[in-house]
């Protein structure tokens, strides 16, 4: 028998009908024991999360203004959901007591990790499992960096007594006991430290969507979803912007090989993207896994004559922005050019002081910051096999008229990385997906 955990999300638990999917989908499976879920999320496109109804509730409270109504909204929709589905369930206590945490300041954490505590005692109910608080397991240290060890060892430990069970998403304890939680969209990473802590076979991350997408949707129309990627993919196309799951709830399963398996509540029947370690070579049917991109760079370029035969000059460079406490992106160069891409908002005004600064340290002949750049990441495992991949980039390219900034590809030949202007991002990214995909 294997193990599974899942974790649904906030559009998956908006209201009973969904409770009701989310039970059919468990239901569907005994090796779903344990369970994560979300707070309440939108029902419709201007409604709002129970997560920002807590903070706006919190903030009433903290300010010392009446908050009641707000709170009583908050009540409604845990009441609304209860009633929907004929549990025979009563929150007031757990009510009560959280009105009065907010008259007593327990914190704005405190506050928001308490629609997936409520959403957790709910869905216990309804699918019949025990409810185990997150606060048991999961922990941060006291300078609030998050504590992987003890959460594994608790989560393990404590889990071990409940065949079945559900853990609330997003919020951990802190030394102190107080309640603290990861950044928004947290659940997932507390999907992926149950997995970890319980050494699940597999990690099913229940969406409202069926996977990763190849390209973003909002520029390309209806791309293809990705069947499989590698976590190495999956890292450079989300922090080039592709928003499904939280980054940061990749490390504890990468470290133990755990897949993670995007699905889609609102449609189960669809496979959703697998999200592995490594693949086998039956797996390797295209070169690229998916594109994305980014505006908002800039790119500094520095000249100087004999620069490659200049023993530093790369350390002095780097010396000088890590001085203006700045991070850089990229860094393609040349013989006697050297160029670093970084966020413009990195450098917000600063440009005149960091352009002396490096002139300063290194004497190039000229550095420029030129700004308004768009980078592209074409990102493949099966790149390092093919030829021509970089070919068709470049077609797609010019057949648009597009002058390429930069480029860059990594000796590991996972991903290939172009530079254009912001105003024809868009044109570009469509171009790349057509030449790859149509
Ligand atoms: N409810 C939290 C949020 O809205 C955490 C989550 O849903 O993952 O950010």
């Amino acid at each position: 028998m294997a193990l599974l955990v899942a974790k649904f999300g906030g559009s998956s638990l908006a209201d009973a009908n969904q409770f009701r999917k989310v039970k059919e989908i468990v239901m569907a499976n005994p090796d779903r024991r344990y369970v994560v879920p979300s707070a309440p999320g939108k029902r419709f496109a201007d409604d709002i999360k129970v997560t920002d109804m807590l903070y706006d509730c919190y903030e009433l409270a903290s300010e010392g203004l009446d908050f009641y109504e707000s709170f009583d909204k908050i009540q409604g929709r845990f009441n609304g959901i209860i009633k929907d589905l004929g549990l025979d369930l009563d929150l007031s206590k757990e009510f009560s007591k959280i009105r009065s945490a907010f008259e007593n300041a327990a914190g704005r954490d405190y506050a928001a990790s308490r629609g997936e505590y409520l959403s957790g005692i709910i869905l216990a109910k309804y699918l019949g499992y025990d409810f185990v608080d997150a606060a048991k397991c999961v922990r941060f240290n006291e300078n609030g960096s998050f504590n992987a060890e003890f959460t594994f060892e608790k989560t393990a430990e404590h889990l071990s007594h409940h065949e079945r069970a559900v853990i609330p998403g997003f919020y951990g304890k802190m030394p102190n006991d107080t309640i603290k939680t990861f950044s928004r969209g947290g659940s997932d990473i507390t999907g992926s430290l149950v997995a970890r802590g319980v050494g699940a076979d597999l990690y099913e991350n229940w969406t409202d969507v069926d996977g990763f997408l190849v390209a973003d949707p909002r520029i390309v129309e209806n791309p293809s979803p990705i069947k499989t990627i590698t976590y190495r993919e999956l890292r450079e196309l989300s922090y080039m912007g592709a928003t499904v799951l939280h980054e940061d709830a990749i490390f504890p399963v990468r470290q133990s090989g755990i897949p993670i398996n995007i699905r889609n509540t609102n449609a189960p029947q669809n496979a959703g993207t697998m999200i592995v370690k490594d693949v086998t070579a039956e797996d390797e049917t295209t070169h690229v896994t998916g594109i994305a991109g980014k505006k908002g760079f800039s790119i500094i370029s520095i000249e100087k004559a004999m620069m490659n035969q200049e023993l530093g000059f790369g350390r002095k460079v780097l010396g000088v922005i890590e001085k203006f406490g700045m991070s850089f992106e990229n860094l393609p160069s040349g013989i006697d050019t050297m160029s670093v891409v970084l966020e413009t908002k990195q450098i917000n005004g600063r440009e005149n002081e960091l352009i002396e600064a490096i002139k300063t340290e290194t004497n190039a002949d000229s550095v420029a910051i030129e700004d308004k750049l768009a980078i592209i990441a074409v990102v493949g495992r099966g790149m390092i096999k093919a030829c021509g991949t970089a070919a068709k980039v470049f077609a797609a390219i010019a057949k648009e008229n597009i002058n390429i900034r930069l480029m860059d590809q990594g000796s590991s030949e996972l991903n290939i990385i172009i530079g254009v202007d912001e105003s024809v991002f868009e044109t570009a990214l469509k171009s790349i997906y057509g030449e790859f995909f149509n």
